[in-house]
């Protein structure tokens, strides 16, 4: 489209002087109308009906080649106005595609940043407050796989209409790519409820049912709103904090709307740094595993350990897995970084008693990869640690993206040995119906009803129904967060199998578990050298076990 404009532009110098030229000719023949039509006629008039002289016939032919040339100029000037109307039709058109979404009409992302700006210079002149919100629908991508993109642009043009009925009459209305749309208007800056109840509108209308393609479809949004007069100094700073307070809706539990503030944008410093630190991080080796025990709770035997990851950072200290683990997920860190995790616990796991398993919590973006089974079991092969010692925990979020994919990896997996457990069950949906859609050896209760068991009635219900489901589909139970003994004497008298928490120590470092478990006798004997020695945890280099040569070698 553009190249034939251009092409059109090119050519418009040469058509431009055969019009002027045109437009003489025809003028000339006008006025040679006007100068010699009257006599020639009234004396040819007069001739047939009067038996006048004729008319000069040089004059008549003159007349004829007149008329001719102004037949001419009309159909050309007939011509060149078509030609002009669908030149500018052909304009406004690649004008449209320019500026507008073509699946919604809404703007889109370079025209909203050029209206925005003419809009954020207007309100400073009339002392107004421009507002942009920012709205993206909440797991739109299910859709779309479930449904098929037909669905998924019926449902984003659906959703267009409700947004422009939503908006006050002077708005913009744009839709940046995907599914995420931004609108902009001008608001009195002593009433910012005026947005408010905007954005609560927009809020509630998303969480009602769309129908699209005959489908009743159930989303919602989160919305992310800035003010020009707040410390936004260009309509780009203004798009860009929208942007961040509406990541910030999203991470507050999405279906709502956050006011963009300081504070986000200080976060978000801080989060930019983590994820550039967690770059060089799992390379170096910075993140380390942890193990929290995980103990028989009928025979108070230790069972193994579930793996947490830590980054052991420079110089901020210990780092907590939730503050880099979701920064992994994003930015895809999160299957290196597991690996890394896997490798480390593996190798380091080698010369523990056999008896003692593993639980490494699997993330639900891992299980897009359709070579994680391999991938773990190549870990597996090269560390020498055997598969039946290995438990993955997932949670019931990774069921819904694709089962599928799930099954089969959970399928290689388990046909490897290794076993399967449900982690942080009651939270999120608990259904039976995920806990049937894979072979699961176990469920794990999440901390937060371990730990108020003793405290809150409804804790206490929802464990004890656990454990009743539990027995029921004969399936062992793990309970975690048990930080004393009550609790744990509550959950062997509703016989609950396994229990984890602080009641028996912090998670401990790989040095920390070995002392553990060297004072235990939990330590297998090295074939060659003599025995093992709590001296060996912190060895000194040439007199380093096999386990540890291996860590350092991996480091
Ligand atoms: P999670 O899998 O539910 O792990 C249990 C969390 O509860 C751990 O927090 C553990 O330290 C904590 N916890 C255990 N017992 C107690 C207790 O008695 N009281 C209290 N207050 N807390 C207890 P942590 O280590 O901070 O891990 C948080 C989450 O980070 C984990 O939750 C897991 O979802 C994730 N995570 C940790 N390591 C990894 C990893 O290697 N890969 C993935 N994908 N996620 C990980
Ligand atoms: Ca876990
Ligand atoms: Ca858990």
């Amino acid at each position: 489209m553009a190249l034939d404009l251009e092409e059109d532009v090119s050519t418009q110098p040469a058509k431009g002087k055969q019009d002027i030229v045109t437009g003489a000719i025809s003028v000339a023949a006008i006025l040679m109308f006007v100068g010699t039509g009257s006599s020639v006629l009234s004396t040819t008039l007069q001739h047939y009906f009067e038996g006048g002289a004729p008319a000069d016939r040089t004059l008549v032919i003159a007349l004829l080649l007149n008329v001719a040339l102004i037949l001419f100029g009309w159909r050309r000037h007939s011509a060149l106005s078509q030609e002009v109307r669908i030149r500018t039709a052909a304009e406004e058109r690649a004008q449209q595609l320019a500026s507008r979404d073509p699946l919604t009409g809404f703007l889109n992302r370079r025209s909203l940043a050029e209206e925005g700006a003419a809009m954020f210079v207007r309100a400073h002149r009339r002392r107004k407050a421009m507002a942009l919100i920012m709205l993206d629908l909440d797991h739109f991508k299910t859709i779309n796989d479930m449904h098929g993109h037909a669905v998924g642009d019926a449902l984003l043009r659906a959703v267009a209409v409700e947004i422009a009925q939503a908006m006050p009459p002077i708005a913009l209305q744009a839709r940046l790519g995907g599914d995420e749309f931004s609108c902009g208007f001008l608001f009195d800056p002593q009433q910012p409820d005026t947005v408010e109840r905007i954005a609560e509108r927009l809020v509630a209308r998303m969480a009602q049912p769309f129908e699209a393609e005959g489908l009743h479809l159930h989303i919602s949004c989160s919305l992310g709103i800035a003010r020009s007069d707040f410390d936004c100094a260009s309509i780009d700073a203004l798009m860009r904090s929208a942007d961040i307070a509406m990541y910030q809706a999203k991470k507050s539990g999405r279906n709502r709307y956050a006011w963009f503030d300081q504070s986000m944008e200080r976060e978000l410093q801080v989060r930019n740094e983590l994820e550039s630190g967690l770059r060089m991080a799992i390379p170096r080796q910075e993140i380390v595993p942890y193990f929290e025990q995980q103990v028989d709770l009928q025979t108070g035997r230790l069972h193994g350990f579930e793996v947490l990851a830590r980054w052991e950072h420079p110089t901020r200290g210990l780092i907590s897995p939730d503050l880099f683990i979701p920064i992994a997920e994003e930015t895809g860190m999160i299957a290196d970084l597991s690996l890394s995790i896997m490798r480390q616990s593996f190798i380091a796991a080698r010369d523990w008693d056999p008896s003692l398993s593993l639980s490494i919590n699997i993330s639900p973006w891992q299980l897009r990869d359709a070579w994680l089974a391999q991938k773990i079991i190549k870990v597996l092969t090269e560390t020498g640690f055997p598969a039946n010692r290995l438990e993955i925990e997932i949670t019931e979020s990774s069921l819904f993206d694709n089962l599928a994919l799930a099954q089969s990896i959970v399928g290689s997996l388990k046909n490897q040995g290794a076993r399967l457990a449900l982690d942080d069950f009651g939270t999120g949906y608990s259904s039976l119906a995920h806990l049937r859609a894979l072979p699961f050896d176990r469920i794990k209760i999440d901390k937060s009803f371990v730990m108020s068991l003793n405290e809150n009635a409804d804790s206490a219900a929802i464990v004890k129904a656990i454990a009743g489901l539990g027995e029921s589909l004969n399936l062992p139970v793990t309970a975690e967060g048990v930080e004393d003994a009550a609790i744990e004497e509550r959950l062997r008298a509703l016989g609950i199998a396994k229990s984890q928490g602080w009641y028996y120590g912090k998670p401990l470092s790989v040095t920390g578990v070995r002392r553990m478990l060297a004072e235990r006798r939990l330590l297998q004997q090295p074939q060659a050298s003599g025995p093992l020695t709590v001296e060996i945890v912190e060895p000194v280099a040439g007199e380093l076990p096999e386990a540890a040569t291996n860590q350092r070698l991996a480091g």
